[in-house]
């Protein structure tokens, strides 16, 4: 067989096999859904689980992911970065150079081939920045199903271009007006449609987020990119990496990143939240810095919200970090002392996306501009010759626009 099944095995020597049985990372997880849902939770994790032991749907996969895709993804020296920040080595995961644009197109093949085998014909999901609706659009073109994508009504202005992409796609494209018209309200939205059509219709969730199993098989489909980094550093440089930098929205690209490397103790593994102009009520999205445990769309975890338990407004120049809940998942590793936290500014993000343009000629996506970010804050606290791999989990051109009119160029 030309592909082999290397793109997509679960880690047998894993010792971490988590969720359990009720969907729970320790404390967080689960499935808080009504009840019309909890049945078509428990279809999918029964058919997720039938699926990735079955060869033809891991070969079907591997081939989607390799000549449709554009897998295996570059992991790049940024040798100019590197020189420019002086005592460090950076590299970076390629996921921009993916199909679409993005490391969602990993996530979205896998689940419209899982929509395939349920026998359900049509597909639903939420986008905010536009990057998940594309990627969905985008296979349900390919299998030719019928797709409908919730946005929000602030995000279609902003995001115009990726509306016009998912329309060219033949997907419908609806737009949610209710309270901050933006990825909140269309995930509410779309959750709102899968009730009515459960029996025809699969929801491709976009992140590590929602009720289990969501977040294991979103988790899943990203584990390619460390897979392969893991591959990949050995060869070029025949030892393990010291950090790992990821942005965190809900969490998919950072997961799958990390999750593979979890083994590894001696390997800070680092999230990057999206701190806005300030870490105040509103002005931020970073779940780690005065969030608190909540439930939202399905799943417990730290998220936003005020006293009274209510979501709060977030604000991030990057669309797709603005969210007001993380991925359980990434709640627990916290707790566990696995993974790290931290934030940057609006304006460190746009900093970063200024200069790696500049150094490398590569325009990240504003949300993989915050792990650059950090790098690029933290290299002078970093031991000396400290090998760092950050996740380039998108390309900026989405993002032009809206950059030149904040920086002026
Ligand atoms: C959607 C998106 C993100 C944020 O989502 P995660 O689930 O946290 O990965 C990050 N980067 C890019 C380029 C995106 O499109």
């Amino acid at each position: 067989m030309i592909h082999s099944l290397k793109y997509f095995n679960q880690n047998k020597s894993l010792k971490y096999h988590l969720p359990d049985k009720t969907g729970h990372f320790g404390p967080y997880g689960g499935t808080y859904v009504p009840e019309t849902l909890f049945s078509v939770l428990q279809e999918l994790t029964q058919e997720y689980r039938k699926a990735r032991t079955d060869p033809k749907f891991k070969s079907e996969l591997n081939s989607l992911l390799c000549e449709y895709a554009g897998r295996p993804t570059p992991l790049y020296f940024a040798s100019r970065l590197s020189s420019f920040l002086g005592n460090i080595k950076i590299y970076l995961k390629r996921e921009d150079l993916l199909h679409t644009g993005a490391h969602k197109i990993n996530n979205a093949l896998g689940q419209i081939l899982l929509a395939r085998r349920m026998r359900k014909n049509r597909v639903i999901a939420e986008t905010g920045a536009g990057q998940h609706g594309v990627a969905t659009a985008t296979v349900a073109a390919r299998f030719g199903m019928e797709c409908v994508i919730y946005m929000g009504a602030t995000d279609m202005q902003r995001q115009a271009l990726n509306v016009s992409r998912m329309r060219l796609l033949g997907a419908k494209v609806i737009p949610v007006t209710a309270g901050q018209a933006t990825l909140k309200e269309a995930i509410n939205e779309a959750m709102r449609d899968w009730v009515t059509n459960v029996r025809t219709t699969h929801y491709i969730l976009g992140s590590a987020l929602g009720a289990h199993p969501y977040p294991m098989i979103v988790r899943d489909f990203h584990r390619i990119i460390g897979i392969e980094t893991l591959r990949q550093i050995k060869k070029r440089e025949k030892r393990l990496p010291d950090f790992l930098v990821a942005c965190v929205g809900g969490g998919s690209n950072a997961i799958g990143f990390f999750h593979p490397f979890l083994k590894f103790p001696s390997i800070q593994l680092i999230g990057v939240e999206a701190g806005g102009t300030k870490i105040s009520p509103g002005f931020h999205a970073a779940r780690f810095q005065g969030g608190k445990l909540g439930i939202l769309h399905g799943t417990k975890t730290w998220l936003l919200a005020n006293d009274d338990g209510q979501i709060q407004l977030t604000h991030s120049v990057s669309a797709g970090l603005d969210y007001a809940a993380i991925g359980p998942e990434h709640s627990f590793l916290r707790d566990l002392g696995k993974t790290h936290y931290d934030y940057v500014t609006d304006d460190e993000a746009l900093e970063a996306f200024h200069l790696l343009s500049k150094l490398e000629g590569i325009i990240p996506a504003l949300e993989s501009a915050h792990a650059v970010a950090w790098i690029i804050k933290n290299a002078k606290n970093l031991p000396q010759n400290s090998l760092v791999i950050a996740n380039l989990s998108g390309r900026g051109d989405k993002d032009v626009q809206q950059a030149a009119e904040i920086l002026g160029f």
